[in-house]
């Protein structure tokens, strides 16, 4: 039977979409074969709109040998995923075309770490949250375009079958959390409030830019408010996997105040303290407060 919310989307499919409007649980049945001799191989990598994931990030940027932010700038165009500007990436295309960038005539060029979205490709799926219920449910569909000849194909095998086959579940394990913090912000509505801009540029570090996440937990600022032992940190530093999921803790707790990561009991008062010795700095070096010090450099 058909979820609320999978009726709710019913009705905001277009008539002409290729979405088909059945659930689809994870032991059902699909027909579905992709392979390198099919006639429209490469058809779907020539027409993309594919956003990128957090640990989408990881395995492009590793298997491409560059850093998070190197490769979000080349490969990746910026958008808004909501009213509030919730920054999201979107892969780049090759210019004046829908190809996708990573496309070769050979092929997918990084595809043992190609995105979640092509891993998940004729499968659509996407998480909700239940009315009255805490937990995030997945539910999956088919997506039939004329171009995927797949759909013909005489296999079948079950959703299950299909996500291991294709790597889905190791990447939405990694990405799960974070798809909690966009439906927990998502299902507080607007009545809540924007967030504040610090938060914006928190959530874009935390989602896009593992290696500026990893020097700031190493900051001076970071460590006079947090409370994290040194073995700890240094399993954070060791492995990105592991930071990725520490960032979006740190994300649930800078938006929505879930204290997950032990603050010092003595940070508000250093922070004040700071604060207090760096306006005295300014006043001091405009000249307004303290001229009388009399001394230069
Ligand atoms: S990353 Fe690879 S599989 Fe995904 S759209 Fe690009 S070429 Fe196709
Ligand atoms: S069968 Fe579908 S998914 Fe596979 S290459 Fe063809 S268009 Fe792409």
């Amino acid at each position: 039977m058909a979820t609320d919310d999978l009726k709710k989307i019913k009705h905001e499919i277009p008539f002409s979409s290729p979405v088909q409007p059945v659930e689809l649980a994870l032991d059902d049945e699909i027909q579905f074969h992709c392979h390198k001799d099919i006639a429209c191989f490469n058809a779907c990598c020539k027409s993309i709109d594919i956003q990128i994931t957090p640990y989408d990030i990881l395995r492009l940027k590793r298997h491409l040998g560059m850093s998070s932010s190197e490769f979000v700038a080349r490969y990746t165009t910026p958008f808004a995923m909501d009213f509030h500007n919730m920054p999201g990436l979107k892969m780049n295309t090759k210019p004046g075309t829908s190809e996708c960038v990573f496309l070769t005539a050979e092929g997918c060029s990084v595809y043992q770490d190609r995105p979640a979205a092509c891993r998940y490709y004729a499968l659509g799926s996407m998480g909700v949250r239940k009315k009255d219920s805490a937990t995030v449910e997945d539910i999956f569909f088919m997506v039939k375009e004329n171009h995927c000849l797949g759909h013909e194909e005489p296999r079948t095998l079950t959703v299950r079958q299909y996500r291991e086959e294709q790597g889905c579940d190791e990447y939405d394990e990694h990405n799960r959390a974070w798809r909690d913090v966009i439906l927990k912000k998502r299902s507080s509505g607007p009545t809540v409030g924007a967030p504040s801009e610090r938060s914006l540029q928190l959530f874009d570090m935390c989602s896009y830019d593992m290696d500026s996440f990893c020097e700031f937990i190493q900051t001076d600022g970071f460590d006079e408010v947090f409370d994290l032992d040194g073995q700890t940190k240094k399993s954070l530093l060791e492995n990105e996997e592991l930071l990725l999921q520490f960032a979006f803790r740190f994300l649930k707790q800078v938006l929505f105040g879930e204290m997950s990561i032990p603050v010092k009991e003595d940070a508000k008062d250093k922070r004040m303290a700071r604060r207090s010795e760096s306006q005295a700095r300014m006043n001091a070096n405009s000249g307004g407060s303290a001229p009388e010090s009399g001394t230069e450099g």
